[in-house]
């Protein structure tokens, strides 16, 4: 059984890369019929956030990832909104609940001799660290020569252990040979255990550190796959070493490669959005940005660029990751994000929509109407939904439908025409529109019969169209004058084309 996790630190925001990645374990999960797992590294106690893991796990629901095991969200009773869950045989799933564990195992490496006492303080280590630098060698933990339990006699360690003496658990790194594995991305990677140094892996509050807890807690998972960003390949092999003092078989490891802002730097919040909740804010949709995201490192080798979840499923393989870092277009997830938004059928473009109109001025006045007609709100999204590129910017697009802007009178002068044209042929096309009944006001009507009308009467169509397009929207640049015109209805139109009318002097 295929076994992958997500194993973030609760930063109290989903970093885009980590979704990437996430979706990255969560398809190959889903794909092999395997288990996709939550687990919070929150070891590094200063990081910790409250709060911050319902929010990411919001985050991930609202992508579409929802985990099989692990730490979850389920809907509380009484209506009390999502609480934080931790289901499955392998808990509990958040680390600083599982120190027990790290003892136990710590203690494991000390009686078989993989792992020893350090008691050295801070001033210590750096006096160490000058000195090497002083001799230009590499700055290593310097066992032989330090406060450990290698280099103390018995009794000082059982002294100072009873003690209130800080200590920290060190790996006792080998002193020659090489840590090698098959990495799904990189292929056979080798690193000479010369270049590890003899790790920390209890510190002195007593919480282990990320390497002791992560191989600890992917072995007690049962993690069969380790998919992970490639800033973390150099890790690997100290988790390896580790994996082998325990005697236990390691994960398959797939280091996938990072994100990067345009100038190849590492997707940094500076240049930037790079948290998925600043995406979701600006009105992208969760479709659009995880249909872009994957394809940051992954490329299924075909002309096919949109692809729904389950598509991603049947068709996601990590032998199609690439090595190389994956260059964060934002135009490409413009392009994504408006070929979603055209696609998404009405009743979604409405509900996903709404959220973005609840703090606009307009709002509020409209807002029973809007409650009571979805369907007639949904043809005012459609009136923008191709020419905006994020949920964001519809409010401001659709703003002239529910209050007409001011707007100069030359605006009805057609460019290739005048104000006096306009004067004479705005109240003309009102008295024919007059005459139309409810039930023919529709774009498709209104097409027919004022395209005959215009012809009949020997008029260019800007002529016609222009004036009557900038009087029903108010503006340079809209929708057709037709679908303005059904969305709006007949009274209102007309009402509109009257102000231009008066407007003109006419
Ligand atoms: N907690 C690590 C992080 O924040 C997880 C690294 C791993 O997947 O091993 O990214």
């Amino acid at each position: 059984m295929i076994r992958t996790r997500f194993a973030p630190s609760p930063t109290g925001y989903v970093h885009i890369g980590n979704l990437r990645t996430t979706l990255f374990e969560y398809l190959f999960a889903r794909k092999n019929n395997g288990v996709f797992i939550v687990r919070v590294e929150d070891t590094d106690q200063e990081r910790s956030v409250t709060g911050a893991l319902e929010s990411m796990l919001k985050t991930l629901a609202w992508a579409g990832i929802v985990p099989d095991e692990g730490v979850m969200l389920e809907p509380g009773d009484l209506g009390e909104g999502d609480r934080v869950v931790q289901k499955g045989n392998f808990g509990p799933y958040i680390q600083s609940e599982r120190l027990n564990a790290y003892k136990k195992y710590a203690q494991v490496l000390l009686d078989t001799g993989f792992a020893y006492y350090a008691f050295d303080t801070a001033e210590e280590l750096n006096a160490m660290r000058e000195n090497q630098q002083a001799r230009k060698v590499a700055t290593k933990y310097d066992r032989t020569r330090m406060r450990n339990q290698l280099t103390l006699t018995p009794e000082e360690v059982t002294i100072l252990l009873a003690s209130d003496a800080e200590r920290v658990v060190r790996l006792k790194v080998p002193d020659s040979g090489e840590v090698s594995f098959d990495d799904i991305v990189h292929g056979k990677t080798v690193f000479d255990v010369k270049e590890i140094d003899d790790q920390v892996l209890i510190k002195s509050d007593g919480f282990p550190t990320y390497h002791m807890a992560v191989v600890v807690d992917d072995h007690l998972m049962e993690i069969t796959h380790v998919i992970r960003g490639d800033d973390w390949i150099s890790s690997t092999p100290k988790h390896l070493l580790l994996y082998q003092a325990f005697g236990w078989t390691p994960p398959i490891y797939a280091h996938v490669p990072l994100i990067l802002n345009a100038d190849k730097s590492k997707l940094s919040k500076r240049q930037g959005d790079v948290a998925v909740e600043d995406y979701q804010k600006k009105g992208y949709l969760a479709e659009a940005l995880v249909n872009f995201i994957v394809f940051c490192g992954w490329n299924p080798g075909t002309a096919k660029e949109l692809y729904t979840k389950d598509e991603l499923i049947k068709d996601f393989s990590l032998e199609k990751v690439s090595k190389a870092g994956a260059v964060f277009n934002i135009d490409k997830l413009n392009w994504y994000n408006k070929e979603y938004l055209k696609s998404l059928p009405l009743d979604e473009l409405v509900s996903r929509a709404l959220p973005f109109f609840m703090n606009v001025p307009f709002y509020e006045k409209f807002e029973p109407q809007i409650a009571n007609e979805g369907a007639w709100f949904g043809s005012v999204l459609s009136l923008e939904r191709e020419r905006v590129t994020t949920l964001a910017e519809l409010p401001e697009a659709v703003k002239f439908v529910f209050e007409l802007p001011e707007y100069q009178k030359e605006l009805l002068a057609w460019r290739k025409g005048t104000v006096e044209e306009a004067r004479k042929i705005l109240p003309e096309l009102k008295s024919f529109l007059e005459g139309f009944s409810d039930d023919d006001w529709n774009k498709a009507a209104l097409e027919h019969k004022v395209g005959e009308w215009i012809a009949a009467k020997g008029y260019t169509t800007g002529s016609a169209l222009w004036p009557l397009r900038v009087a029903l929207s108010g503006q340079q640049n809209s929708p057709g004058p037709y679908e303005i015109a059904e969305v709006l209805g007949m009274e209102e139109s007309l009402k509109r084309i009257e102000a231009g009318v008066m407007s003109l002097g006419a």
